[in-house]
């Protein structure tokens, strides 16, 4: 499949790509945007002028994407979400369609990116197993590295929502309290021990009933897409105040996404099985055709690649989290957000966290310029990038998530 646009047929931001976003020119109104090549596509106005086409029009598209977030063309669920990706392919690759599209096209230098959605719940889970024993070990040596629930149920808590942003946001460095198992007494201060955690995130859409549940099987037409997602955590505020109800103020100050969200109709190249759940056996409302992703990530910091994780060594597929997060009948909200939680591998290279790659600090890493990182340091940047297979043996793309630790207030 090609486009009529002038783009290399392996751009990571293709034709079987096209991730959505929010974005504003100068005028400043936001819009709902798609992302090809390295143009966005202000689709609104062409859905606007395309209303009687076909089955239904494509009106209801246009009057969704001309909205600040993708809230409302979440709402439309599952069948307008292939709906409109059949359309907008179509556009961009019929020639036919040129002269109608080509004064919608925007350079990306000339926009500006949002938050693509108004986060409703946000909830963050934790299904890598050698980050969830890597983190065990060094938070609780004294006890088995995995908890004795991890393996039966997707563990998450709920986050702040409100404090999502998109990337690009400076994040102001958190204070709080922190006591360490040999200081007397807490004390309090800018946080000592700040760090990164590598997350796909998936945004939901199609709201339901409270009171029903999702089951595994139809866990997937409320996935509309994912996102790079870093949490960042203030690892000794949390370690002070996670026992017994998690995490509360060492993770709830900031939440970086990524600016664009690749559709999972985009990963069906990318779609592998788990790495294994027979022993133990799930709960049957857990088990099932549930597909993992093949995704590479990359994490940076000031420029050096610090970390490579590999999504596809992830023990819990996104629609095994959904059937959970919605099995005791919570109801599901348009613009709903849960991570993955930190993507680490087996080898020390791929995992997701300085927590891990440093051994909470003491292996410190030594960077390009020369200098030696623990946790983080005020003006530290970090940047991270991913891509999977697609079809025709392209790379399918996720839009990078970065943001730079700015000094406490
Ligand atoms: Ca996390």
């Amino acid at each position: 499949m090609s486009t009529w646009l002038d783009l290399p047929a392996d751009h990571p931001f293709g034709v079987h790509n096209l991730p959505y976003g929010v974005f504003s020119l100068d005028t400043g109104r936001r819009r709902v945007g798609v992302r090809i090549g390295d143009l966005v596509l202000d689709a609104g106005p062409v859905a606007a002028g395309d209303g009687d086409r076909g089955a239904g029009g494509v009106s209801h598209l246009a009057t969704a994407w001309q909205t600040p977030s993708l809230n409302a063309f979440l709402s439309l669920g599952r069948p307008a979400w292939t709906a409109a990706r059949a359309w907008l392919t179509e556009l961009l690759t019929d020639e036919r369609h040129r002269a109608t599209v080509e004064p919608h096209l925007h350079p990306l230098g000339d926009v500006t990116l949002h938050l693509p959605l108004a986060v409703a719940d946000y909830v963050d889970f934790y299904a890598s197993e050698d980050h969830a024993s890597n983190v065990g070990q060094i938070f609780r040596p004294d006890n088995a590295a995995l908890p004795p629930n991890w393996k039966h149920l997707p563990i998450g808590y709920h986050g702040r929502s409100g404090t999502v942003v998109v990337s690009g946001t400076d994040v102001v460095r958190p204070s709080g309290q922190r006591k360490a198992p040999t200081d007397p007494t807490p004390s309090f201060g800018p946080s000592i021990r700040l760090d990164i955690e590598a997350e796909l995130g998936y945004v939901v859409g199609g709201a339901t009933e409270l009171g029903s549940r999702v089951p595994l099987d139809e866990a997937e037409d409320h996935l509309f897409g994912v996102v790079l997602l870093n949490d960042w955590s203030a690892r000794d505020i949390q370690a002070w105040e996670y026992v017994p109800l998690g995490p509360f103020l060492g993770k709830s100050f900031a939440t970086s996404i990524s600016a664009w969200v690749t559709p999972l109709e985009a990963l069906r190249e990318a779609r592998v099985p788990l790495p294994g759940q027979s022993d133990p056996p799930v709960l049957p409302y857990l088990a099932g055709d549930a597909a993992g992703f093949d995704i590479h990530l990359e994490v940076a910091l000031n420029g050096t690649v610090v970390s490579r994780p590999e999504y596809a060594g992830m023990y819990w597929a996104p629609a095994q989290m959904l059937a959970h997060l919605t099995v005791n009948g919570a109801s599901l909200r348009d613009g709903d957000l849960f991570g993955s939680g930190t993507i680490s591998g087996p080898a020390k290279d791929s995992r997701g966290s300085l927590l891990e790659l440093t051994w909470n600090g003491t292996e410190p890493l030594t960077l390009e310029d020369g200098s030696t990182r623990g946790f983080l340091e005020d003006g530290d940047s970090v940047t991270m990038t991913a891509w999977a297979p697609g079809p025709e043996g392209c790379r399918i793309a996720l839009g990078e998530v970065t943001g730079t630790i700015r000094p406490a207030r």
